[in-house]
């Protein structure tokens, strides 16, 4: 086993490195929750795309930079360093997860309508599953929303929630129950919906603790809207099979992401304990910090391995469900610790504005919760090691 990372890919995460430090940072503190007013971020973009950074996930023929899913890990895990370092690359969620879902499963007139502005950053996109009670959440099977053919057309009707990014969003991809008759893994279907479809409506975006990008988290509803069948995405009946594809990566994509958010975390707790000194020494050289500092690193250090495995597994083709699953729970509760103990190493400073800690706080905390809570990764872990499907 080799964990030398090629020359070109190191070089690569070096660039990124320095165009999140130079291009990117400096434009905290963060004047919005919400991202960048869109022309500031257009101007980042362009300096992203003139620095060939770009979209690096997306193919070469889609602008991007071809990468696979382990040099994504590198490349992600930098841009993570800031919340605005994702959208500035265009690898921001959700866009990033529903163009790769777009990339292998959109027809080649989905492709050119859909795929091809998104991938330039021209427009933005939506994934609307999440729905309020009785409807669907942790437990995707419970899917309310229905969508009847009528002649050519079907016509959907259902209320979705948390649907991150649907203010300003050109489509949505719209998961509905096509074939009540079947379970739910059989009779789900995905719709591409244009936004001012008659009956797609944004009735709010909901306020939240986590800020996330642009677009809010909305509460949509869908009032006998209509679509030709040509907006089913993947196939009558492979909803189930689709959110399954784009949810794998996208769980590892975001515990990506957030290790570049631990990353900085620690080095900004680290800059302040050298620095700081109480009861006539530096905060370093209490022990009680060093052992934080220390439980951080190696938070950091098994998160990383993790992602990097499950994402060599990905790309020799395996699924890699049980890994995936793994990575969310560990990461997600990983990262969480490290940012908190930055926050105490920093006192009063972690707990303001001045640092980007606070905000890396309280976006983190969505994180156990978005893609699968917990408590449900840890119960089909389980499922799979007493099924005898996996013996570890
Ligand atoms: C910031 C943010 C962004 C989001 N963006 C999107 C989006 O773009 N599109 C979209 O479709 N959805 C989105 N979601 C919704 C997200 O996918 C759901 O929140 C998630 O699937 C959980 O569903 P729920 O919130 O309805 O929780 P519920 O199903 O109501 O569950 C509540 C809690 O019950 C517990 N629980 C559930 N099942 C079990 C179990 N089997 N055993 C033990 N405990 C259990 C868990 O602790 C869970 O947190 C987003 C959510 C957040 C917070």
């Amino acid at each position: 086993m080799d964990f030398t990372i090629p020359p070109q890919l190191q070089d690569l995460q070096q660039r990124v490195r320095h165009f999140i430090a130079e291009e990117v940072i400096p434009l905290e503190p963060l004047e919005t929750d919400d991202g960048l007013p869109a022309d500031k971020l257009s101007d980042l973009r362009a300096k992203a795309r003139q620095a060939r950074l770009f979209a690096p996930q997306l193919p070469t023929e889609y602008g991007g930079l071809g990468l696979g899913t382990m040099a994504m890990c590198l490349i992600f895990e930098e841009a993570g360093h800031c919340p605005l370092g994702p959208l500035a690359l265009h690898c921001a969620a959700p866009d990033e997860g529903n163009m790769h879902l777009l990339l292998h499963a959109a027809t080649p007139e989905q492709r050119k309508k859909y795929l091809e502005p998104l991938a330039r950053g021209e427009i933005r996109s939506c994934f609307a599953m999440t729905e309020p009670a009785p409807g669907a959440g942790s437990d995707p099977t419970m899917l309310q929303t229905r969508a009847e053919r009528r002649g050519d057309q079907w016509v959907l009707n259902g209320r979705k929630w948390f649907t991150s990014g649907a203010q300003g969003a050109a489509f949505a991809i719209v998961a509905a129950v096509t074939d009540p008759a079947v379970p739910a893994k059989h009779g789900t279907t995905l719709f591409l919906v244009d936004a001012g479809t008659p009956g797609y409506e944004i009735v709010r975006p909901i306020p939240t603790m986590s800020a996330g990008g642009p677009g809010g988290h909305c509460e949509v509803t869908l009032t006998d809207c209509a679509v030709p069948g040509s907006q089913i995405l993947g196939g009558l009946g492979n909803g189930f099979k689709l959110m399954q594809l784009r949810l794998g990566p996208a769980r590892l994509t975001h515990c990506m992401r957030w290790l570049g958010a631990a990353v900085r975390s620690q080095e900004t707790a680290t800059e302040y304990a050298s620095q700081r000194t109480a009861f006539g020494k530096k905060l370093a050289e209490h022990q009680a910090m060093q052992w934080m500092l220390a439980d951080s690193v190696i938070d950091i250090h098994a998160s990383r391995l993790m992602v990097l495995e499950a994402a060599w597994k990905l790309e020799q083709g395996s699924e890699a469900r049980q890994e995936t699953s793994m990575c969310k729970v560990f990461v997600a509760e990983a990262v969480s610790r490290v940012i908190d103990r930055a926050i105490q190493i920093c006192g009063a400073k972690g707990i303001s504005r001045d640092l980007i800690l606070e905000r890396f706080y309280r976006d983190v905390r969505a994180f156990r919760i978005y893609d699968g809570p917990s408590e449900v990764h840890r119960m089909v872990i389980a499922r799979r090691i007493i099924s005898g499907e996996r013996s570890s």
